[in-house]
């Protein structure tokens, strides 16, 4: 596979930081396939930890921007360097971190900056700041220009705000779905109150979906997957699920009708939320965090009649992220994880593409060497 060209700082960009060379991996363009790359990284300066990145989740995010699936609301700049599920080993840390000190694991997840003084941020609720806030890949790079470059890479520097501890009895493959696919799910599932005595769905059991069941169960749910691929029955119930429906068959989700107080809807694809809408309560929500590339339609009687609530959520604040990390630690939570070497990555998005994932890929990035 061809070396894309050395990225450079764009030429008229005013940058305040020296750099040094990271490997990458990058889409070179909407219709090419990742390749190795070299990018520019900024040398750590006094708030910043440099982290050499030992494994990164694959999420069906980094495939919707590599692809430029989300032209309309997110268009990708390339070269593309995606990955916000990073695990690594600080080795540096600037003068004035306080959390980190070299050697120690270190996280990244989505973020990697906010504006710090909008109400968003000074809630804790960076994900919402108005700037808006810097995504860990594809959005505007303040340091150096350009964008920022995520996690298939061996090395990433980040403000240590922004870095999550990793606590010690998690093993670091398991753990690094958690930056992204964990705070997801955990988040709308706190925001809603989900708790014991309540019927929650889950619905698309991929990289999300798993970790929500985990999660909806330890929090003490009553946990009903609902899936398009009947193989995953089983593994759905290891998982945590009390029950599974085929959502396919009509007359098993006919039987859940007026049942649920929450639904987390996890799928990647264009499909029928009207299905789901009605299976919930009076009053009941679903929440949107599967991130579909065209508008899906919604039926409103389905949410007069039941006073219904249809919601959305994205990731969620890095005090909430690290209450995750913490939580999941308590109660032996990690991923299902396949671990693949770099070179693998696009035959992994092939496979994202068809539902066939068991149950988040993750890059050893000692492949990248
Ligand atoms: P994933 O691992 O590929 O899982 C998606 C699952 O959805 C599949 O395994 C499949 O489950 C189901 N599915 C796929 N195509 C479908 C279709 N056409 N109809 C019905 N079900 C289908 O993806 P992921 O990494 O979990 O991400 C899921 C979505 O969440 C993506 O759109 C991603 O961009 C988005 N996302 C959003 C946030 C946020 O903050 N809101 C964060 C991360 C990711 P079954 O085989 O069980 O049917
Ligand atoms: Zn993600």
């Amino acid at each position: 596979m061809s070396e894309t060209t050395l990225t450079t700082i764009p030429e008229g960009t005013p940058h305040t930081a020296s750099t040094y060379q990271a490997k990458a991996y990058a889409a070179p363009g909407a219709t090419s396939p990742l390749a190795p790359a070299t990018i520019l990284r900024r040398e750590p300066g006094p708030r910043d930890v440099q982290i050499e990145v030992l494994y990164c989740g694959v999420c069906h995010s980094d495939l919707h921007q590599a692809r430029n699936e989300w032209q309309s609301a997110m268009p990708t700049v390339y070269p593309c360097v995606p990955g916000h599920e990073v695990i690594g080993r600080v080795t540096k840390a600037g003068s004035a971190v306080r959390k980190f000190k070299e050697g120690d694991l270190a996280g990244v997840g989505c973020m990697v900056a906010s504006c710090g003084v909008c109400p968003a941020c000074r809630d804790g609720q960076e994900q919402f700041c108005v700037a808006p806030a810097t995504f860990t890949y594809n959005s505007p790079d303040a340091h150096l220009g350009g964008v920022t470059y995520g996690g298939y890479s061996d090395s990433i520097v980040v403000d240590e705000a922004f870095a999550l501890r990793i606590p010690k009895s998690l093993d670091p493959a398991g753990a690094a779905p958690l930056l992204c696919a964990g705070i997801t799910t955990y988040s709308p599932l706190k925001r809603w109150n989900v708790g014991k005595g309540q019927k929650v769905g889950v619905v698309g059991l991929g990289g999300l979906g798993h970790m929500g069941v985990k999660l909806a169960n330890a929090l003490g749910a009553r946990v009903v997957v609902f899936t398009t691929s009947p193989g995953k029955t089983q593994d759905a119930v290891r998982l945590g699920a009390h029950e599974v429906v085929v959502s396919k068959d009509e007359a098993e989700m006919q039987k859940h009708l007026g049942s649920f107080d929450f639904i987390l809807d996890t799928v990647s694809a264009p499909h029928d939320v009207n299905a789901y809408i009605q299976l919930l309560k009076t009053d009941a929500t679903m929440t949107l965090v599967g991130a579909p590339d065209a508008p899906m339609a919604v039926s409103v009687f389905g949410l007069l009649f039941g006073r219904r609530r249809l919601a959305g959520s994205i990731i969620g604040g890095i005090a909430e992220t690290q209450e995750m990390l913490d939580f999941c630690a308590e109660h032996s939570i990690r991923a299902d994880v396949e671990v693949i070497p770099v070179q693998r990555i696009n035959e992994a998005y092939e496979r994202l593409m068809k539902s066939d994932v068991k149950y988040r890929f993750v890059i050893d990035m000692a492949s990248m060497k």
